[in-house]
C-alpha cells in the first residue's frame, strides 16, 4: 500500500517537472508574435541590434530570426536594470522579459511589422557579448567587401536578406520534394566518395589512404548512379544533389554547387520535358506569387534556331528587361551531339570529337543509325533539352542510350581507347547488358534557379557558405596544407618546389 503511494507520488513529481519544461520551453516568444500579446509578460531571446540612450530613456531594438522589437527602460525600470541596459553593445545575445505595450498612435512605426507595441523589460540577462562587428549587419551588405562577409559568414547571415535567402532556399527545396513525392519519385542519396571518369569537368580528387596511390573523386553529377538506379528499378528517381567540378574561375560559378537531379523510367524526351515545366510553374506560382511567368507553355526552341536568333542556346526572351517579376522561361533541343574538340577547351581525353552536353545521351530516334554508323558525326543531333531562364541555363538532361552497343559507338566516335572506356564506363556498359529500362532525366542548377526567384546578382547570395570566385573557404581558410603525419599515411610527398 504504501509502495504504491511512494510510487504514485514518483510519477506525480516526474509528471510536474516535466510539464515545467514544457512551460519553460514553451515560454520564449518570437518576436514578429509580440504584436499578439499586448498586456502579457513575454520572454524574448535575440540579438541587440541597437541601443538608444535618449537621456532617462534607454531603447533596444532586439534581433531574432522572425523580425526586430523595441524594448524600452526608463526611470521605472530601477536603478539596478537601467545600468545593466546601459552596458548593451550591438550584437551581445540577450534574453528580454517584459511586458508588450500598445505604442500611443502618434509614435506607431509603420515601417516595422512590430511598430504598433514596444516592450517594457523587466528583467534582462546578457546570454553572450559580442566583439564589435566588422561590418554593418542592417544594411542589405552588397557595398561592403565581400571577402571580408565570406571571411565572417556566420555575422553576415544575420542580416536579414540573407536570413531570408536561406528560408526561401529551404521552401523551394521542400517544395520540390512534396511535389516529387506526390508524384511518386523516391529520394536517394548517392556516394560523395567515387571514381574518376572523363564526363566533361575536372575531377576533385580524395586520396586513398588503405590503397597508396589510387584515389576517389568526388562526383560531377550523379549521372552514372542515376542510370544505374534505373538498371536497379527504382524507376523515378530524385535528389538534392551536391556536385562537385574542378574548374579554373568561370565568373559566377562554385567548385561545388546543388542539383536537383531527376531520373525516370519508361519516358520519352515529352514525359520528362512536362514535368519539369509543371514543377517549375508550380513553385513560382505557390512560392512567388508576385512574378509573373512570360509564356505558358515554355516556348521551345531549337539549338540551331536559338543561335541564329539570339547567338546563344540560352536566350533572354523576357520582353520587358526593366521588369524584376518577369520570368521567361524557354526550352533549347536538338542541340548537336558532337563537336570538334578543338572548339571546346574543357578536359578531354579524347580525340577529335567530344560531346555537346552528356555522353550518356541518346540520339534523336532518326539519327540512331547515324551514331550506330558513325555517319554525319556533326550532324547527329541528341535528345537533349535544356531550360533557360532569363538568359541562364538552368537545366538541362536527356534521355539516355540504353543500348550498350549504342553507348559504345559514342565512346569510339570520341577515339576513347577500348581499355579507357573499359576501365571508366565497364560497369555502365555491363549494367546496360542486364535489362537496363529506357530511361531518362534532368538536372537543375538549384543555385542558379534560387538566385533569379531572389533577385540576387550572384548565386553566392543564396548559398550559406559559398567560396570565392578562385575556390577559397576564407572563413575556413581552406583549402589548407595536412600535417605531414597525415601526408605519409596518404603516401603523398609534395614536391619541393611548392613548399614555402
Ligand atoms: N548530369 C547532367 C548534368 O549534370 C544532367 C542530366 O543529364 O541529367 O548536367
Amino acid at each position: 500500500m504504501s509502495l504504491s503511494c511512494a510510487g504514485a507520488e514518483i510519477v506525480f513529481w516526474f509528471f510536474l517537472s516535466y510539464a515545467d519544461c514544457i512551460i519553460l520551453h514553451m515560454a520564449r516568444t518570437q518576436i514578429t508574435d509580440t504584436t499578439k500579446k499586448i498586456g502579457e509578460i513575454v520572454d524574448i531571446y535575440g540579438w541587440v541590434a541597437v541601443r538608444r540612450d535618449h537621456g532617462k530613456i534607454i531603447f533596444i531594438d532586439v534581433r531574432d530570426r522572425s523580425g526586430v522589437v523595441q524594448v524600452v527602460l526608463g526611470p521605472w525600470s530601477g536603478e539596478a536594470l537601467y545600468a545593466q541596459a546601459q552596458d548593451l553593445r550591438s550584437e551581445w545575445v540577450v534574453h528580454v522579459q517584459g511586458l508588450v505595450k500598445e505604442r500611443p498612435a502618434n509614435l506607431v512605426n509603420p515601417d516595422v511589422p512590430t511598430g504598433t507595441i514596444e516592450i517594457e523589460a523587466r528583467e534582462l540577462t546578457v546570454i553572450n557579448q559580442s566583439k564589435t562587428s566588422p561590418f554593418p549587419l542592417d544594411t542589405d551588405g552588397y557595398a561592403i567587401n565581400e571577402e571580408l562577409r565570406m571571411q565572417y559568414r556566420y555575422l553576415d547571415l544575420r542580416r536579414p536578406r540573407l536570413l531570408r535567402n536561406l528560408m526561401a532556399r529551404h521552401r523551394i527545396i521542400k517544395h520540390i520534394r512534396d511535389y516529387l513525392d506526390r508524384e511518386g519519385f523516391c529520394e536517394v542519396e548517392t556516394p560523395i566518395l567515387t571514381k574518376s571518369t572523363p564526363e566533361g569537368a575536372r575531377d576533385y580528387v580524395v586520396p586513398s589512404r588503405l590503397y597508396a596511390g589510387k584515389f576517389f573523386a568526388l562526383p560531377q553529377s550523379p549521372q552514372q548512379y542515376k542510370q544505374l538506379l534505373m538498371a536497379g528499378g527504382i524507376e523515378k528517381y530524385f535528389q538534392i544533389a551536391r556536385c562537385f567540378r574542378d574548374e579554373d574561375t568561370r565568373g559566377d560559378r562554385q567548385p561545388e554547387f546543388t542539383q536537383l537531379d531527376l531520373e525516370m523510367s519508361f519516358v520519352e524526351r515529352e514525359d520528362v520535358m512536362r514535368l519539369n515545366e509543371a514543377l517549375l510553374i508550380d513553385i513560382v506560382t505557390t512560392l512567388f506569387p508576385e512574378k509573373k511567368i512570360q509564356e505558358i507553355p515554355f516556348p521551345r526552341l531549337t539549338y540551331k534556331e536559338a543561335m541564329e536568333t539570339y547567338g546563344t542556346d540560352r536566350p533572354d526572351l523576357r520582353k520587358d528587361k526593366n521588369d524584376p517579376h518577369l520570368l521567361a522561361f524557354a526550352w533549347v533541343i536538338d542541340f548537336p551531339f558532337f563537336e570538334k574538340v578543338e572548339d571546346k577547351k574543357v578536359y578531354h581525353p579524347g580525340e577529335q570529337w567530344t560531346f555537346t552536353h552528356n555522353p550518356f545521351s541518346a540520339p534523336r530516334p532518326e539519327h540512331m543509325a547515324w551514331l550506330m554508323g558513325k555517319e554525319h558525326i556533326g550532324e547527329i543531333l541528341t535528345t537533349q533539352y535544356d531550360v533557360a531562364l532569363n538568359g541562364f541555363e538552368i537545366g538541362g538532361g536527356s534521355i539516355r542510350n540504353h543500348q550498350p552497343e549504342a553507348l559504345e559507338k559514342v565512346f569510339e566516335i570520341m577515339g576513347y581507347a577500348k581499355e579507357t572506356v573499359t576501365a571508366n564506363f565497364g560497369h555502365m556498359l555491363e549494367a546496360f547488358t542486364y535489362g537496363t529500362p529506357s530511361h531518362g532525366g534532368i538536372a537543375w542548377g538549384l543555385d542558379r534557379l534560387c538566385t533569379l526567384l531572389l533577385n540576387e546578382p550572384n548565386i553566392r547570395e543564396v548559398i550559406a557558405f559559398p567560396k570565392t570566385g578562385d575556390a577559397k573557404d576564407l572563413m575556413m581558410q581552406a583549402p589548407a596544407e595536412l600535417e605531414e603525419k597525415q601526408l605519409r599515411e596518404l603516401h603523398i610527398a609534395i614536391d619541393e618546389k611548392i613548399k614555402k
